[in-house]
């Protein structure tokens, strides 16, 4: 609950990124205990820009009590040991189904059989774990002992009032969001973007992860669910902040339903793999846009094949879609 008329402060910091997707937001929660929302990735140019930012907020990063994480790709959580580090007590806050990027344990395993069944060649499943790990020199990951999980529904609570935590999969299956109910903002990592529609990032389930994570079809249910706040202003994970939301709600929903459409249509009766769609989709994609396209086309087959629009059959580990008859 909010107290009085007071409005918890949050200020954006944006810091430089190597990545494609260009700066990344973070949030200072300039309140007691002093929590910054995500941290950049583990560069000298970002650690100096957020010191910046900080210290123009009036706080040193040893100042932090608390590092929230709304997902743990690089961009985000990078600087996370760093922070804590140089923070001494401060406590690290991560969604426990957020495994991929956290653990020291890599889920190697798991992902390569994703890509497999995906119909990836073997040179370029190679080639994805190469610059794979190639990402992870900018981030540090923690063991199950050094973070705490984020709750659905509970509260992150500061003297001055509280956030309230939205668990909201789909990105990742761990990603959350916050929002600050007195005035219905909403701090949202990679899930709203402004320019961009998110990537549904193919991901083994945490649960299980022998599956795959059903990542579009809880997105939209994560969408749809911050949708239900009518937020006023959503603070992405990066580009500017969106103070219609409903619009962007609409974008989205209309991009998706394009997509669907135009996978449903790649689809053909000798039976295509993921990969196939991909190349047809994103015929030009090199680099991380090749996973990336890889993992847009397997979203929306899953959630084409989970409605009845097409069908699919293994041919050895591989899945084969084809038209529903
Ligand atoms: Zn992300
Ligand atoms: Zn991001």
């Amino acid at each position: 609950m909010e107290i009085g008329n007071h409005l918890m402060r949050v200020v954006p910091i944006s810091l430089p990124t190597p990545f494609y997707i260009g700066p990344v937001n973070v949030y200072l929660i300039a309140e007691d205990p002093l929590t910054i929302i995500d941290t950049g990735p583990k560069t000298k140019e970002a650690i100096e820009a957020l010191r910046a930012g900080m210290r123009q907020a009036g706080f040193l990063v040893s100042d932090l009590r608390r590092i929230v994480l709304t997902h743990a790709h690089e961009d985000h959580c990078g600087l996370a040991r760093s922070l804590r580090d140089e923070a001494k007590n401060a406590e690290v806050f991560v969604h426990n189904w957020e495994t991929g990027h956290r653990h020291s344990r890599l889920e190697y395993e798991e992902h390569r059989m994703l890509l497999v069944r995906a119909g990836v060649p073997d040179n370029e499943i190679l080639g994805m774990r190469g610059l794979y790990e190639h990402m992870r020199k900018y981030s540090d990951s923690f063991g199950d002992d050094e973070y705490t999980s984020l709750w659905d529904e509970a509260e992150l609570e500061f003297e001055s009032g509280s956030l309230r935590i939205l668990h909201t999969p789909g990105h990742t299956p761990g990603s959350c969001s916050f929002l600050r109910e007195a005035d219905r903002t909403v701090i949202a990592g990679d899930c709203v973007l402004k320019r961009i529609t998110p990537n549904p990032v193919l991901s083994p389930d945490p649960v299980d992860p022998s599956r795959r994570f059903p990542s579009l079809a809880e997105y939209l249910v994560s969408l749809a669910r911050l949708r239900s706040f009518s937020p006023t202003l959503v603070y992405g994970g990066h580009g500017e902040p969106i103070r219609d939301f409903e619009e962007l709600f609409h974008r989205y929903f209309r991009a998706f339903q394009d997509r669907q459409s135009q996978v449903i249509s790649l689809v053909t009766k000798n039976g295509v793999t993921a990969w196939d769609v991909a190349l047809k989709m994103f015929p030009n994609a090199d680099d991380v846009h090749r996973f990336l396209s890889v993992s847009e086309a397997v979203a929306h087959l899953d959630l084409a094949h989970s409605e009845g629009k097409i069908a699919y059959e293994l041919s050895g580990q591989t899945e084969v879609y084809k038209p529903q008859i």
